[in-house]
C-alpha cells in the first residue's frame, strides 16, 4: 500500500497554521490533521471530570478511553469522542491552557502518538500535519518539513480574532492575549518532552507580512516546487 504523501507543519500559536493549510488541504483534496485539537481534546475531558492536570492513573484511564473513542473526520476535519462532536469546544482558551498543561506529559505524549500516526497515514491522498513536534518526532521521515511562524504582536492579533469569531464572547485585550500566547511558547518550547522546535531540514515559512490568501498561495507554490501536487 502507497503511503500518503505528509507534509510536517510546526510552529507557534496563532502562525496562521490551522486557517492556512485547513484551505490549502480543501483546494488540493488533501487531509488536514490539526495534533493539537488532540491534546486539546484530553485537556478538556481532564478539566470535565475534575482532574488536577498531574499524571497519574487517572490521565492513564482518560487516554486509554481517548485512544479507542476518539475519531478524526478527515472531510470536515472534526474529532469526535465516541458520538460525541468535541470540535465546537476545543478553540476555547480554558482548552488551549489544559492543552498545554497536558502536553508536557510524556504519558500523553506516548499515547498520543501512534493516535497522529494513524489519523495521518490514513489520508485517501496526502495530509498536512500540524502541531509542534510533527517534524521532530511523529513524522521525522515527512515529505516536506515546515515551520511556520510570525511575530508575536500579529500572532496575538489574529488568536483575538479567532476567539471573537468563534468562541463564547470574550473579554480580553490585545495586550492580555499577547502575554498568554508569550507565556505558551514559552511553555512548548521549554518543557523536557518533546519540546517545539525547528526541525534543521524544515523550511522557515514567516507569515508576519502575509494576508491569508498570500500565505495560502505561497505555501501552495511550496507543495509544487518540492513536487508534492
Ligand atoms: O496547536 P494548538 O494551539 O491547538 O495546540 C494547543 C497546545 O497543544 C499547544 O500549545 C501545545 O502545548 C500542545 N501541542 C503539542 N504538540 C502538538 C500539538 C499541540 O504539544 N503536536
Amino acid at each position: 500500500m502507497t503511503r500518503p504523501k505528509i507534509v510536517a507543519v510546526d510552529g507557534p500559536a496563532g502562525s496562521g497554521k490551522s486557517s492556512i493549510c485547513a484551505t490549502v488541504c480543501k483546494d488540493l483534496g488533501w487531509s488536514y490533521v490539526n495534533t493539537g485539537a488532540l491534546y486539546r481534546a484530553v485537556g478538556l475531558l481532564c478539566l470535565d471530570r475534575g482532574l488536577s492536570l498531574v499524571e497519574g492513573p487517572e490521565i492513564k484511564k482518560i487516554l486509554e478511553e481517548f485512544s479507542e473513542s476518539a475519531r478524526w473526520e478527515h472531510e470536515t476535519a472534526r474529532l469526535f469522542v465516541g458520538v460525541d462532536d468535541v470540535t465546537p469546544r476545543l478553540n476555547s482558551v480554558e482548552a488551549g491552557n489544559g492543552a498545554s498543561a497536558v502536553a508536557k506529559m510524556p504519558m500523553v505524549r506516548d499515547a498520543l502518538l501512534p493516535i497522529q500516526r494513524k489519523l495521518s497515514l490514513s489520508a485517501p491522498k496526502g495530509a498536512m500535519v500540524d502541531g509542534r513536534d510533527i517534524g521532530t518526532v511523529i513524522f521525522p521521515d515527512a515529505d516536506l518539513k515546515i515551520f511556520m511562524t510570525a511575530s508575536l504582536e500579529q500572532r496575538a492579533a489574529r488568536r483575538l480574532k479567532q476567539l471573537e469569531k468563534t468562541g463564547p464572547k470574550v473579554d480580553l485585550s490585545h495586550d492580555d492575549v499577547m502575554k498568554a500566547i508569550a507565556l505558551r511558547d514559552d511553555q512548548d518550547s521549554q518543557r523536557d518532552s518533546a519540546p517545539m522546535r525547528r526541525a534543521e531540514d524544515a523550511v522557515l515559512f514567516d507569515t508576519s507580512d502575509m494576508d491569508v490568501a498570500q500565505a495560502i498561495a505561497n505555501l501552495k507554490e511550496l507543495l509544487r516546487s518540492k513536487g508534492l501536487v
